[in-house]
């Protein structure tokens, strides 16, 4: 991750500035007003306040972006902030008016000041967890695995689960390894290692006799167990069948839980976000959430969306109705359900088959666990929907469903429903995105990350409509960019380059892939930020630096928008110098 801590020189405390509390300046309306000091001042910024208007759907700047021939330029110095709002944005001269003796000044010493970055789509216990577990991401070889999870044995008892995470399946889908090398070198310990996105868990003999796996076992719906020529399980489970082994491992405690969603708080607050929206949070991360809410522990902003698959939770939530309350740091008034699989492991429905599978066209809908009737029902309730939708046929499906509930509830409409990832998009279909006033919510590092083995799944043609960002800006369809995360790096930096360039970390490929689906720096700012946080309906209170507004604010030490558009492989070389929320530092924590 590319944050360091801001070293403390740059920040001056003021001791003794105007005397007296309140001052007297003549407003440019005329006549003089009494001005409350700030609580804090950030002076010296190259802020971008984002109050000027959208760019046009090919990306150019509104005639009124502080944005010439010469590039972009900040559009204000200092913003002065109290009792967690936005008090003044402007120039530094003027924001002398607000400082008095208790004012906490940071000099940010022409560091880049931004509206308060959101990750819009989270599994945030699941960054927790990341942290305890071992750590298989960038692992490329089935012995290097086998021989860290045989490391990771040396250090626990015998019996003890081994849980690590982060091979990536997609990446391995055409050479699966088998239980065999894991069993002979890790004999004494279960083991499990999951996938990077979920869709797939390896297990060692011992793991499998623990859950009871066996040759006669049967796949679940929407779910395969690997299984050899003799029938005979070789380690592999896959889509809906890696719950089978997960099953098996020992109970999460609250307590557990707990730490795990603080420390996944912390992380994205040294991240630099004000905000996550968590995409699926079962009875017990709900509990997690609303006990930290209660004893004002939320570190930032949660915007919780409901487990669609947690049945008992959403009738209890469909009777209390939607929490529509955004000044709490918790807010509950939107539900995540999935429609199909993932495109790595095939799961993702398709209209017609895989190029690289014939004969298969993936899973989804009822099929896949994906209750039509429950969540109508949370549409009817007025809660938003969150719905996970890859493949071309699992889009077209869902908008198929979001349309059969207007029709039949008209007020669904207003609740800006989401698909998350809308990965891959029938040419015909991005414009029923924009007819349905639905929002895409997407991932810029699945992009990069995909590139290599997307195309062998859906060939030449329906590649054009995959990870469509400037498709889905060219019709009209809103975006909030995410990072899907533990799946992706939530770095936002790599985020912003992935977006702006179609790169990876290596600037692999040159030119970027499919480069005419880049967005320009400020679109994807935006849509880490004002779009963002359109898509929670939280743009009233935020997304922008204005007065009135929330005092959610990322500091960085690149200017984004130059950067981007100057030369944007400096993008990954970003780092986060401060994260305020509602005029609180929660990040460098000395503050
Ligand atoms: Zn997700």
């Amino acid at each position: 991750m590319n944050v360091s801590r801001s070293s403390p020189d740059w920040r001056s405390r003021s001791g003794h500035a105007a005397a007296g509390l309140v001052l007297c300046v003549a407003l440019a309306c005329g006549g003089e007003s009494e001005v409350e000091l700030a609580d804090s001042l950030l002076l010296n910024g190259r802020v971008y306040t984002f109050t000027w208007d959208d760019p046009a759907p090919d990306g150019t700047p509104a005639a009124n972006a502080p944005f010439d021939a010469g590039g972009w330029h900040p559009d204000a110095e200092a913003v002065a902030i109290r009792d967690g709002r936005i008090v003044f944005v402007g120039g530094n001269a003027e924001a002398q008016a607000y400082r008095g003796g208790g004012t906490q000044v940071y000099d940010v010493g022409g560091s880049t000041v931004l509206p308060g970055l959101v990750d819009s789509h989270v599994h945030i216990a699941g960054l927790g967890a990341n942290l305890e577990r071992l750590d298989l991401t960038g692992v490329t070889e089935e012995e290097q695995a086998v021989e860290l999870a045989a490391a990771a044995a040396e250090e626990l008892p015998a019996g003890e689960w081994i849980v690590g995470w982060g091979w990536d399946e997609g990446a391995w889908a055409n050479r699966y390894p088998d239980n065999r090398l894991l069993s002979e070198r890790v004999p004494d310990h279960p083991v499990i290692l999951k996938g990077l996105h979920s869709f797939a868990v390896w297990g060692n003999r011992l793991a499998f006799e623990r859950a009871g796996i066996t040759a006669e076992t049967e796949a679940p719906t929407g779910g395969e167990i690997v299984k050899d020529r003799n029938g005979v399980p070789t380690g592999i489970l896959l889509n809906n069948a890696t719950d089978l082994l997960e099953a098996a491992l020992p109970p999460l405690t609250q307590e557990r839980l707990e730490s795990r969603v603080l420390a996944g708080l912390q992380a994205m607050a040294a991240a630099g976000y004000v905000a996550v929206h968590e995409a699926g949070a079962d009875a017990a991360l709900i509990q997690t959430f609303e006990n930290l809410e209660r004893e004002a522990r939320l570190p930032l902003r949660v915007y919780a969306m409901l487990q669609g698959s947690d049945e008992p939770l959403l009738r209890e939530w469909l009777e209390r109705g939607p929490d529509r309350d955004i000044e709490s740091m918790l807010v509950t008034r939107s539900v995540k359900a999935f429609h199909d699989g993932a495109l790595g492991s095939r799961g993702a429905q398709m209209l017609d088959d895989y190029s690289d599978m014939p004969g298969h066209r993936g899973v989804g809908g009822a099929e896949y666990g994906f209750d039509w009737e429950l969540i109508a029902r949370t549409m009817e309730a007025g809660f938003q929907v969150c719905i996970h939708a890859i493949g071309d046929a699992g889009n077209r499906r869902t908008l198929d469903f979001i349309e059969s509930v207007y029709q039949a509830h008209p007020e669904a409409r207003n609740y800006r429903h989401r698909i998350e990832h809308a990965q891959i998009v029938h040419p015909s279909d991005f414009a029923r995105f924009a007819a349905l006033d639905l929002v895409a919510s997407m991932e810029p590092p699945h992009a990069v990350e995909d590139k290599t083995w997307a195309e062998d799944r859906v060939g030449p043609q329906r590649i054009k409509g995959a990870y469509a960002w400037r498709t889905m800006r060219q019709t009209g369809v809103p975006l909030t960019f995410n990072s899907d995360l533990p799946g992706s790096d939530h770095d936002v930096f790599y985020g912003l380059h992935a977006a702006v360039t179609r790169r990876d970390k290596d600037l692999q490929p040159e030119g970027g892939w499919y480069p005419e689906q880049t967005v320009t720096p400020e679109e994807a700012v935006r849509a880490y930020t004002v779009w963002a946080a359109r898509s929670a309906f939280m743009e009233d209170e935020t997304g922008v630096l204005a007065a009135g507004k929330w005092a959610d604010i990322t500091v960085m030490d690149i200017d984004p928008l130059v950067a981007g558009s100057t030369e944007p492989g400096g993008l990954l070389n970003g780092s986060i110098t401060l994260t305020i929320v509602g005029g609180r530092v929660i990040y460098p924590e000395a503050y």
